[in-house]
């Protein structure tokens, strides 16, 4: 139901008139309007309220509006709002210990962003420093940011319109369900996507790649869980020709997957790791790069030639802090595990048996996607037009789902409860049905 709220009116006029939004035909933007949230939900003007299964852009894992971390906000706010990255902060220095505390032995340091982006940006500028080669390779099915070397290095459509940086090369990575392989099982298809990769890297020139740059479980690109064994033997392959692994954990990371970071989950050290989003779940924007310490110590006496003026920024620094230690003291990342494991993961899986619609679903942790199809034979892809019908349902039942082609992605915030979940599943139910029709 459109609210007819005077503020969310008026919010929208002002939209309207004198605001550019991403990725979108300015003529077709939403009319969405969010004013405020509590936990996993949030409302308009109006007070219309919406169950976010999204977390915004996966990126609200602690919930929104954790009181600790807003005030920890507000305290760093009275202090000292801003402050020049060449100077020493002391919420800088605990921020960052506490995210190497979670990375593996050997990581110490770590160089600030503003975002998912720019992390990947400056992952990439070490990884080709530090190695003196320029090709870095990604996957198709991958989404890296909006900004020069990580839009290009992005697989899905937004690099296309934007390949303006060199030095990019592209693989296909596993993906049973539509397999580029003609694999019938995860084993070949980890064997065969393995062999593929192997000979990118034979026929592009081992000695001039620097990276291979992957999210862990690519995340927008349809959480596209590796299958076992993949990610140790991409590690193997960089070892045996001297190219650095720099692992994308931007989405994936920080609790998402019922980990502290997805990599956790497999027998795989990677030399570079991108975070943002998870590490303050987005209250102050804020990314990085950790750095394992023999590329971080390849730069103790030569000059890094990278920076930003918000690096380290004394609001995300503080949010980072506190947004880190709730998620420890709360068990927010086991809470994770076991909500995947007992309601979201049973909760799809009984949806998956009454809907002809669904054609697979995948995922843990609250890392989940259900994609849809017309056909489950052909697995031709719903189509958009359906897609955008089931979005509206959504909406209308109150529920704020993320769509992304032709799937719904199941990403609400770590902390979400079995009631919240049960909640979702109904109205997932319900729409499939009116949609797709139950079988
Ligand atoms: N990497 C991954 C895996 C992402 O999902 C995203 C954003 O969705 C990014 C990088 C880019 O992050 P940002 O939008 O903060 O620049």
């Amino acid at each position: 139901a459109e609210a007819r709220d005077v503020t969310d009116e008026l919010a929208r006029e002002l939209d309207r008139a004198h605001v550019f939004h991403s990725w979108s035909a300015q003529a077709q933007t939403s009319s969405l309007v969010i004013a405020s949230g509590r936990g996993c939900r949030v409302w308009d003007h109006a007070g219309v309220e919406y169950l976010d299964f999204s977390s915004q852009l996966v990126n609200v894992n602690i919930g929104h509006q954790h009181p600790a971390v807003v005030s920890a906000i507000r305290e760093q706010a009275e202090l000292l709002t801003t402050v020049a990255p060449a100077t020493v902060n002391l919420a800088r220095g605990e921020a960052a210990k506490r995210i190497v505390a979670r990375a593996p032995e050997g990581f110490r340091r770590v160089f600030f962003t503003n975002g998912g982006a720019d992390a990947n940006e400056n992952a990439i500028r070490l990884a080709r420093l530090t190695t003196g080669r320029d090709k870095i390779l990604s996957t198709y099915r991958s989404y890296h940011g909006n900004t020069g070397a990580a839009i290009v290095s992005t697989g899905d459509w937004r690099r296309v319109p934007n390949e303006f940086a060199r030095g990019h090369v592209h693989f296909f990575g596993p993906y049973l369900y539509r397999s580029e392989f003609w694999a019938r099982s995860a084993e070949e298809e980890c064997e065969r996507a393995l062999q593929h990769l192997r000979r990118v890297i034979e026929s592009e020139g081992p000695q001039t790649i620097a990276a291979v740059l992957l999210e862990t479980v690519p995340g927008t690109a349809g959480v596209l869980v590796p299958p076992p064994g993949y990610l140790a033997r991409v590690r193997e392959l960089c070892d045996r020709h001297g190219i650095l692994l720099i692992l994308d954990e931007v989405m994936a990371g920080f609790g998402r997957t019922g980990r502290w970071f997805a990599f956790d989950g497999y027998e795989v050290r990677p030399d570079l790791i991108t975070f943002a989003k998870g590490v303050n779940s987005g209250y102050v924007p804020a990314g990085g790069v950790i750095i394992d310490e023999p590329i971080a110590a390849g730069f103790d006496e030569r000059v890094f030639p990278g920076g930003l003026t918000y690096s380290g920024h004394p609001l995300a620094m503080a949010s980072i802090v506190a947004t880190l230690d709730a998620m420890a003291s709360e068990g927010v990342v086991e809470h994770a595990r076991a909500i995947g494991e007992t309601a979201i993961g049973p909760g799809l899986a009984e949806l998956a048996d009454r809907h002809e619609l669904i054609g697979e679903v995948r995922g843990e942790g609250v890392f989940w996607a259900m994609e849809l199809v017309a056909d489950r034979e052909t697995r031709e892809p719903l189509p958009a037009a359906a897609m955008g019908e089931l979005k509206a349902a959504l909406l209308a039942r109150g529920l704020l789902p993320f769509i992304q082609d032709n799937r719904i992605h199941v990403v609400p915030p770590c902390v979400v409860t079995a009631d919240e979940v049960a909640e979702a599943m109904a109205i997932y139910d319900e729409v499939l049905s009116a949609v797709g029709g139950a079988s």
